[in-house]
């Protein structure tokens, strides 16, 4: 097919706003296009070189297409930069002096569109000294080829500025249309493009194979399935809701998601959520996965976590400091990193796409040698709510971000925010208006991040009818690291050898540590609810510390006034 053709399309597209439009025009021009083009087509609509996690470069300095400009239209540099300036557009620039032209500078032969694609692809393999030039040479032969309104768009695709509006699903909706006659059966297109994130590829498999070609469609190692996504709720009672059968409930790990593929070379390539390939990034997490990932091709998801000497987990921010072109090896050392392994897409020749999450679970486990680089995610499975709570507040307490929460049954959703994944962030807890005074009555000790300090404290509210202190809830969040690293030495004082005489808590809720009911902190919740746990009979949900209250004992929060609070 000739290039210009494809230029007509340009011009129409360009012409309107409106995406309805815009599809017709792209759906008629399929129909028309041959098979054996259509991949390219399909790329070329986009202003694109290939599937977009394959992110070709041209890599074509802006000095070189004014050079190439000045070269095909025979005019100076000097004239084409000006003319850029006026037009504020190098691709009308390279248009309005291609028109005039002088006739020893016409074009012979045809462009083709393999040709043109060929060609740019040309470009963005050369590298190396001399490489503007050569790049710019293969530029003026394409401007030599193509009509002034080519120009006009050669150039804005080599300078990654077509911007006609078109995005890969309005070319999946087109490519729907054009080979099934109906618009509908974008559902199946849009099925695969998730599990192969190639307008290309789908664009050739429907025009080859129409839409039994997607029947076999299945994830490839070294080609990116786009990532499943998290839905949320608005309360935490809702996720039982929604997954009916028992849960699995996960820690929300605060790093980076890596979706990891190992190809039977034994090569293995890492791709951010974004799907751009961030493998020179993580060389030592390429190292890992060789090492203890039992498989001899794989495909595999988790999170990507920054973590100290002890393996606790670091914060966000830490992790970022390892996004770097340069001195990589510096920072490998300076920052290590942990991969928290939440799921398998591939495995030796078998998809596990469409099976359970219990299945594709066991399987990771199998795979994965246990290590302190690649771990599998720690879960639990049940069918209670305040199991989920307690994990929740266990997981901040670890200094993770919350809980994401999925369904034993469901299968991977690729680029999907579907309901088999629900995501509980501590940042969804609605706090009430009211704040409590607890007094503290004893410590757990610290696990994970919080080893070697105490890892949650024992509120507790005052009976003033029996004179009493009766426990209330377990405060593990508000605390930041200092605050949580002197609690042992603020709490020394007071830590007594059993439970003093006016404490009354239940067996399961006993601390490792007793203290003398003295200490009143401040603390925020969301809500107040029945509890059998707590010897107050009720308990305070999502409890965050505030600050510490020059109050007695005695003066803290009361029974009544948490009846009062709940309307009794
Ligand atoms: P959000 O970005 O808030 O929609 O939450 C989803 C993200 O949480 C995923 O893309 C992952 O990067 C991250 N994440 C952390 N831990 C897990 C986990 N156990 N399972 C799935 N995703 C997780």
């Amino acid at each position: 097919m000739n290039f210009e053709k494809l230029v007509e399309i340009y011009m129409q597209l360009e012409k309107t706003a409106s995406g309805n439009e815009m599809r017709q025009i792209l759906a008629e021009f399929f129909k028309s296009v041959p098979k054996d083009d259509i991949h390219i087509v399909a790329y070329l609509t986009l202003g694109k070189l290939g599937a977009e996690y394959e992110d070709v470069v041209l890599g074509l300095a802006e000095k070189s297409v004014v050079k190439a400009i000045a070269k095909a239209a025979g005019v100076s540099e000097a004239k084409v930069k000006e003319l850029v300036d006026k037009r504020g557009d190098a691709g009308l620039a390279a248009e309005d002096l291609l028109k005039k032209k002088p006739m020893t500078l016409v074009p012979v032969g045809e462009l083709t569109i393999h040709e043109f694609f060929e060609k740019l692809h040309k470009i963005a393999n050369t590298d190396g000294s001399g490489s503007q030039d050569t790049k710019a040479n293969i530029l003026v032969s394409l401007l030599q080829k193509t009509s002034a309104a080519g120009a006009r768009y050669l150039i804005r695709i080599v300078l990654g500025q077509l911007r006609m509006g078109v995005a890969e699903m309005t070319v999946l909706d087109a490519l729907a249309i054009a080979y099934t006659g109906e618009k509908k059966n974008k559902e199946i297109l849009e099925y695969a493009y998730n599990i192969s994130p190639d307008v290309g590829i789908i664009a050739e498999t429907i025009a080859k194979n129409g839409l039994k070609g997607f029947d076999h469609f299945s994830v490839q190692v070294g080609r990116p399935v786009k990532m499943m996504l998290a839905q949320r709720v608005e309360e935490l009672e809702e996720i039982s809701k929604k997954i009916e059968c028992e849960m699995i409930v996960e820690g929300k790990y605060d790093g980076e998601r890596v979706q990891a593929h190992k190809l039977s070379d034994g090569k293995i390539i890492l791709f951010s959520r974004r799907l751009d390939t961030i493998t020179d990034q993580f060389p030592d997490l390429v190292e890992y996965l060789g090492k203890y990932v039992k498989a001899k091709t794989f495909v595999l998801e988790g999170e990507i976590l920054a973590i100290d000497a002890e393996g606790n987990p670091l914060p966000f921010q830490t992790l970022m400091q390892r996004r770097r072109k340069y001195d990589v090896a510096e920072y490998v050392s300076k920052i290590p990193i942990q991969l928290k392994v939440f799921d398998l897409l591939y495995v030796d020749g078998v998809s596990y796409l469409d099976k359970p999450l219990v299945d594709r679970e066991k399987k990771t486990k199998q795979m994965i040698s246990s290590s302190g680089q690649v771990v599998v995610a720690e879960r639990i499975v049940t069918s209670s709510i305040d199991e989920v709570e307690e994990f929740f507040q266990k997981m901040l307490e670890r200094g993770y971000e919350g809980i994401i929460v999925k369904n034993p049954q469901g299968e991977y959703q690729a680029g999907t925010r579907g309901w088999n994944w629900i995501k509980w962030k501590k940042d969804y807890v609605k706090e009430l208006s009211d704040t409590f005074d607890l007094v503290v009555l004893g410590a757990y000790i610290g696990r994970g991040r919080r080893h070697g300090t105490y890892g949650a404290l024992l509120g507790g509210i005052y009976d003033e009818k029996n004179d009493e202190f009766l426990s209330f809830c377990k405060i593990g969040t508000g605390l930041n690291d200092e605050m949580l690293a002197e609690l042992p030495t603020r709490f020394k004082e007071y830590v007594v050898g059993k439970k003093p005489a006016r404490v009354k808590v239940e067996k399961i809720m006993e601390p490792d540590v007793w203290f003398s009911p003295e200490i009143v902190v401040e603390v925020s919740g969301a809500e107040i609810t029945q509890s059998p746990s707590h010897t107050a009979g009720v308990a305070l949900r999502f409890p965050r510390f505030l600050r510490y209250r020059e109050k007695s004992a005695e003066q803290a929060t009361t029974v009544k006034e948490v009846k009062g609070m709940m309307g009794k």
